[in-house]
C-alpha cells in the first residue's frame, strides 16, 4: 500500500528537519499539516508552496507544543492523522547546577510531553482509520549523553522510552511507533553557528565542521533533512510494517563509537 493520499501531521515543521520531512512526504503524495508556535504569512505561504509544488493538500496549523491543550487541539484541527511526526524541539546548554529551571521545563514540555499529548490524541484517529504511523524525532542524545545537555538528553531518552510503550500498546494493530535518532544535521540553526565558530577557533568552514561540530560523528559529514525525510517515509512503508518500538540512527556512526 502506498503512502500517497495519507495525511501526516508534523510538529515543529516551519524549518529544519520538520520542514525537510514535510517536503519529502509531500513529494511522495502525502498530504501534510505543518506546524509551529508562530502564525505568520510566511508559515501559511510555506504550506501553500509545498501543496502547489507536489499537488497535495498542505496546511499550516499554529499550535504551541509547550502547551498540552494546544498539542491535542492540533490533532483535532488536522481532522485526520495517519502519520504523526513528533519533531518540535529546542535546546539549551548549561551545567546541571546552573541549568535554568524554566529552560528545563520548556525542553521537557516541547521535546517530550508534546509527543505524549499528540500521540494520545492521534491514536484514536489512527485506530478509526485502521492504519497509523508514529515517528518520533529523537536524537543520538536519545541513546547517549553529552555534558551540559541534561534536559535535552533526559527528554530524548524519554521519547525513546515512550516510543517503546506506544509500540507495545499498538502491537496487534496496523499501527507502528518508532524513533529516528539523528546525529548532527545541517539545518539553518546549525548553519548559522558556523561563521561565529570559524572566528572563535580561527578555522575555515571545513575545519569547523569536521573538527568542532562533527567531532563525534565518524563519517565527518552532516546528515541531511532529505535523508531524514527518506527514513521517515521508509518507516511509513509496507516494508516497515513489522518495525515497531525501535530506533533508527541516522548519525554517521556516532552511536557505534
Ligand atoms: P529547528 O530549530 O530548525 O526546528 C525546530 C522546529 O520546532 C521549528 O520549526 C520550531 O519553530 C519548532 N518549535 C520550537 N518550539 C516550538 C513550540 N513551542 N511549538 C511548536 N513548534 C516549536 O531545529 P531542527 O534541527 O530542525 O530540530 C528538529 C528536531 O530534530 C528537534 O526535535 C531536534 O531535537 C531534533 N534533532 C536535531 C538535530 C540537528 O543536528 N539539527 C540532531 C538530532 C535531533
Amino acid at each position: 500500500m502506498s503512502v500517497a493520499g495519507k495525511t501526516a501531521v508534523i510538529t515543529g515543521s516551519n524549518s529544519g528537519i520538520g520542514l525537510g520531512i514535510a517536503k519529502e512526504m509531500a513529494k511522495a503524495g502525502v498530504n501534510v499539516v505543518l506546524n509551529s508556535f508562530t502564525d505568520s504569512e510566511e508559515d501559511h505561504a510555506l504550506a501553500e508552496e509545498i501543496g502547489r509544488k507536489h499537488g497535495v493538500t498542505a496546511r499550516y496549523i499554529q499550535a504551541d507544543m509547550s502547551k498540552a491543550d494546544q498539542c491535542r487541539a492540533l490533532i483535532e484541527k488536522a481532522g485526520t492523522c495517519d502519520i504523526l511526526v513528533n519533531n518540535a524541539g529546542i535546546q539549551h546548554v548549561a551545567p546541571i547546577d546552573e541549568f535554568p529551571v524554566e529552560k528545563w521545563d520548556a525542553i521537557v514540555a516541547i521535546n517530550l510531553s508534546s509527543a505524549f499529548h499528540t500521540t494520545a490524541a492521534a491514536l484514536p484517529v489512527m485506530r478509526k482509520a485502521r492504519w497509523g504511523r508514529v515517528v518520533n524525532i529523537a536524537s543520538a542524545h536519545g541513546l547517549t549523553a553529552s555534558p551540559y545537555k541534561s534536559a535535552y538528553v533526559a527528554a530524548k531518552h524519554g521519547i525513546v522510552g515512550m516510543t517503546k510503550v506506544v509500540a507495545l500498546e499498538t502491537a496487534q494493530e496496523p499501527i507502528t511507533a518508532n524513533a529516528i535518532c539523528p546525529g548532527y544535521v545541517l539545518t539553518p540553526l546549525v548553519e548559522a553557528q558556523i561563521p561565529d565558530t570559524m572566528k572563535k577557533y580561527d578555522m575555515d568552514r571545513d575545519e569547523v565542521i569536521k573538527k568542532v561540530m562533527l567531532e563525534r560523528q565518524p563519517s565527518k559529514e552532516f546528515a541531511t533533512v532529505e535523508q531524514l525525510g527518506g527514513t521517515a517515509l521508509f518507516l511509513c512503508s509496507d516494508a516497515a510494517a513489522q518495525i515497531t518500538g525501535t530506533t533508527i540512527s541516522v548519525d554517521g556512526g556516532w552511536t557505534a563509537l
